[in-house]
Parts: structure tokens; sequence; C-alpha cells
């Protein structure tokens, strides 16, 4: 189904958790969430109802996020149950990796097509400080489990924050040497009350161009162009920039998102939400029908002083 300017809505980001394994600075508070009621979260058969009422309306592919996706007991079932819904062409899972060594080969097995898994820094000290109770040699046995049951096109998502990881840009780049993998730069958004970052941690995107002036512009990406991709000469994987704070993609946006308390959101950093709790399938399916008519054209430009409208961090939307 296509929005009010003409955009094309074929993707679905569903969080099926808020819960997470880490504590990232600039995504989640401190001491974690609060562990809410069953009752206020979506049942995984309201998930696959809502999966499938997107796909009723022309959405195709499917991204399942958190919060960590994979601390989620039902995961499997609910990758399972997405995969095999008629018009679903892809279903994606979005990880900090840390559970790929117990969960890889189930994912893979239950239709899981392509994993993007999220690492901020390649130095131990750093990692344990970003993620705040994390151990980098668990999501890098993560990551080798991903390619030893077979996932490829692997996505290696680093957001890029200046003064913390901007000196690493180089190694990152060149784990595209070592791996087929697309390693992308994510610019820090600044979101409702996570992270105390100064303004010096919101560097460009353009920065990684700068400090790796071999990289060769590819284009786009192909899926909405959300990503700019660059590969070094020689190199078996790319690097993808994304550049939500210096270069919006609102223009080509095609995707909605739902939360795991059963909110749908038209965009990423709005405030605006309709919930689905509850609902019969025809009564979603006329709900997403208005969440795709409410997408704004453009969200506002995102700055040190100006934070995301969303009223809520990124573990509670999925990214
Ligand atoms: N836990 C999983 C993970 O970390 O990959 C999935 C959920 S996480 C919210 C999804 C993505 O959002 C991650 O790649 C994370 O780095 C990114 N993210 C979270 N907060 C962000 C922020 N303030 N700015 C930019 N990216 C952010
Ligand atoms: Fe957890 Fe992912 Fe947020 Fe880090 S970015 S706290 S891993 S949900």
């Amino acid at each position: 189904m296509k929005d009010t300017f003409n955009r094309e809505i074929r993707y679905l980001r569903l969080s099926i958790t808020e819960l997470c394994n880490l504590r990232c600075r600039y995504c989640m508070p401190a001491d974690g969430v609060e562990k809410k009621e069953h009752s206020e979260m979506l049942t995984e058969d309201e998930m696959v109802m809502a999966v499938e009422a997107c796909a009723s309306l022309g959405v195709n592919k499917l991204r399942i996020t958190g919060g960590e996706p994979l601390v989620k007991k039902n995961v499997i079932s609910i990758c399972d149950r997405t995969a095999a819904v008629p018009g679903i062409k892809e279903v994606c899972i979005t990880t900090n990796g840390v559970l790929l060594p117990k969960l890889a080969g189930d994912l893979k097995a239950a239709g899981v097509k392509r994993l993007n898994i999220s690492l901020d820094t390649l130095e131990p000290a750093k990692y344990e400080y970003i993620t705040r109770i994390g151990k980098l040699d668990d999501a890098l046995k993560g990551i080798e489990t991903a390619f030893d049951a077979g996932f490829e096109k692997i996505k290696i998502n680093s957001v890029l924050i200046g003064g913390f990881n901007d000196d690493e840009i180089e190694n990152f780049v060149r784990l595209t040497e070592k791996w087929p993998v697309e390693v992308r730069f994510i610019e820090l958004m600044p979101m409702y009350d996570s992270g105390d970052f100064k303004e010096a941690s919101f560097i460009k995107n353009e920065e990684v161009l700068k400090r790796v002036p071999d990289l060769v512009s590819l284009g786009d990406d192909g899926s909405g162009g959300v990503a700019r991709l660059y590969r070094l000469p020689g190199a078996q994987g790319t690097v993808g920039l994304i550049s939500p704070v210096s270069a919006h993609f609102c223009r080509t946006c095609n995707r909605i998102r739902l939360t795991a308390d059963g909110k749908f959101k038209p965009c990423l950093h709005s405030s605006l939400e309709y919930d689905i709790r509850g609902m019969t399938k025809e009564e979603m399916t006329e709900q997403i029908k208005k969440v795709i008519m409410s997408k704004p054209e453009k969200h506002e430009e995102l700055s040190y002083t100006k934070r995301s409208e969303a009223n809520r961090n990124m573990n509670r939307i999925g990214g």
C-alpha cells in the first residue's frame, strides 16, 4: 500500500521485547527497563496476526528486533511462524550477537534469511564501557557462529560516536578484507532520555570517508537508499554509511514499526502511535491502513540540541 507521499510501504520492523542482556549507553537506562505485565505486551499470536495484516497490505520484508530479540523465549517460534506468512519474502534479525552461539542454527532452520549484528568497538574495555555489562568475546563468538551456521550477507552495525570509536573507523573498515560482511556506520541519534553525550560525540558519517579515503563509492544499497555503499579495493565485503542525522532518508522511507507493547509507529522519530492490542486481524488491518496514511513526509532534523520526538528510548522501539 502507498502512503500519501506515494511511498510503497514494504517493510515492517517488529520489536518482540523491550528487554536486553546489554545496556548500551545510547539506547537504554543503566538499570535496564521495568519488566511489564504480560497483559501489557503483544502475545505471539497477536504478533503473527499483525504480520499477516501487514502482508495483506503489501509488506514483504520483516525485521525482528528489540530490545534484544534473542532473549525472548519464543523467538524461534515467532521467526518460524512469521517466515511462513504468505507474502513475506524475507525475515531478518537485528541482534547484539551475544546469544548467537546458542541460537544461530535454530534461527537459520526457522527461516531467518539475514542477520545484522551490532558491534561498536573491537576493544574489550571499550565494549564493556559502551554496553555497560557486555564482553566483546561473546559478540565476536556470535559473529563466528553466524558464519558457521551458514548465514550470508551478514551486516555489522556500528554506531559512530566521536571520541569513543572514531579512532577505530579504519579497523572496522579493514574487517571487510577479512570477512565478506557489510560494515555499516550509523550516526548516533539523540533519543528520549538515553545517553548523556557531548556535542562532539555527534559526528557525521562523512568522517569515515575522510579517515579512509581509499573507499570507492558503489551508490545506494538498493533497499530504499538507507545506506550508501563503498568498498575498499580488493575487499570481500562492503562499507555502508547510514546517516539519519546529517542526511535523513525520509523521501524513500518504506517502513513502519510495531513495538513489543503493541504500538504501531508511522515514523521512528514521531510520538504518534496506534495501539493494536486486543484487536482482531480485520481491526488490525484497518488500523495499519491509518498508520500508513499518517506517515509524515519527513521528521524534524535531529541534532545535539534537537532530540528525537519519539517518546521512547531505542530499546522500546527497535531501531
Ligand atoms: N539489541 C539489538 C541490537 O543491538 O542489534 C536490536 C535492537 S537495537 C535497539 C537496534 C539498533 O539500534 C542497534 O544497531 C543499535 O546500535 C541501534 N541504536 C540504538 N540506539 C541508537 C541511537 N541512539 N542512535 C543510533 N543507533 C542506535
Ligand atoms: Fe540492547 Fe541493542 Fe539497545 Fe544495546 S542497542 S542496549 S544491545 S537493545
